[in-house]
């Protein structure tokens, strides 16, 4: 009898397991099918800089608009598709969406910065990582100085010299570089120097914490100093409120993203937002 039911508790064990490898198999077919039928498409991000004010660049984030869900976030499905390697193609509609919508803002005389897009280590990993960004610049006439990448420091501790080689390939190209999340991984202060770097980005569960846990204070001031040091950039991710901002900028950190200066957006509406700004500042000059 307690064979008989062991058995049960086993076969509604594995039932279980197969449910979650067919609703996993339900997701991947329709990534595949977003990303044929156009599904996908690209938030923006103002990047402010804490001196002036002003833009400083704008982070691409991928959103799926679902055809009975709406809009879908990307923890929901960026996951899965670094495992089974759908982050490739994904990635490299990415790029070249960026791209794309940069050159169309720079025709539209809209100075919009730098346009920063995500890389996740199975891109890195992928190959044609260089082609994709070759043929992604080439393709829109976007200057490469205008590109940047954001990676985490798993995806560069994963293979530290290779990353060191593909990194210098990218920047070669004019591309800039920034590591994501900065201060959540494992690579050592010492090791930072040997990359090829533009900026470090503070992750936001520092910033969070900001003015009142003495140790994030502590943590964001340190990495300020060392980045600078360096001849690195500051981004702080995740600034939601006038405190963090204001002590952000009093630190020294050269640039704030988060809530406060502005959510994702789609292209028309951060262009249209930054272009009457500045139409209503050119006014008031005159
Ligand atoms: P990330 O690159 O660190 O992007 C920042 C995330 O924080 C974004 O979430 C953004 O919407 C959110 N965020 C920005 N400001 C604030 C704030 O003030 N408070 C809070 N609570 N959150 C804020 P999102 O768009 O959901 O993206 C999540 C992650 O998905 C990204 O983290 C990135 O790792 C990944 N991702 C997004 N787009 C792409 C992509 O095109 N390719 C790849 N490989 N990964 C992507
Ligand atoms: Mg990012
Ligand atoms: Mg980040
Ligand atoms: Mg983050």
């Amino acid at each position: 009898r307690a064979k008989e039911r062991g058995k049960n508790n086993f076969q509604f064990f594995t039932s279980d397991m197969n449910a979650e490898t067919f609703e996993q198999m339900l997701l991947e077919n329709s990534l595949r099918r977003a990303l044929e039928r156009g599904e996908f498409e690209l938030h923006y991000q103002p990047q402010v800089a804490t001196a002036t004010g002003k833009l400083a660049g704008v982070e691409a984030l991928i959103r799926w608009r679902h055809p009975e869900l709406g809009l879908v976030l990307p923890a929901t499905f960026i996951t899965l598709a670094e495992q089974n390697g759908l982050i490739v193609p994904i990635g490299a509609w990415v790029m070249r969406e960026a791209c794309r919508q940069g050159r169309a803002w720079l025709d539209a005389g809209w100075d919009f910065g730098h346009i920063a897009v995500n890389l996740s280590a199975r891109q890195f990993s992928s190959g044609d990582l260089l082609d994709t960004i070759r043929g992604a610049l080439d393709q829109s006439g976007l200057p490469p100085r205008m590109l940047e990448f954001e990676i985490t420091e798993s995806t560069i501790m994963h293979n530290p010299q290779e990353s060191i080689t593909l990194l210098g390939r990218i920047r070669d190209m004019g591309v800039a570089l920034s590591i994501d999340d900065f201060g959540t991984g494992y690579s050592s202060l010492a090791s930072l120097k040997q990359y090829p770097l533009d900026s470090l980005k503070i992750d936001r569960s520092f910033v969070t914490g900001i003015p009142q846990d003495a140790d994030d204070v502590a943590i964001t001031e340190a990495i300020i100093a060392i980045a600078h040091k360096m001849g690195l950039q500051v981004v702080a991710e995740g600034v939601e409120n006038s405190e963090q901002a204001e002590f952000l900028r009093r630190a020294g950190c050269d640039i704030a993203q988060g809530f406060l200066l502005g959510r994702p957006m789609p292209a028309s509406e951060i262009a249209r937002q930054y272009i009457e700004m500045e139409v209503r500042k050119a006014v008031a000059a005159h």
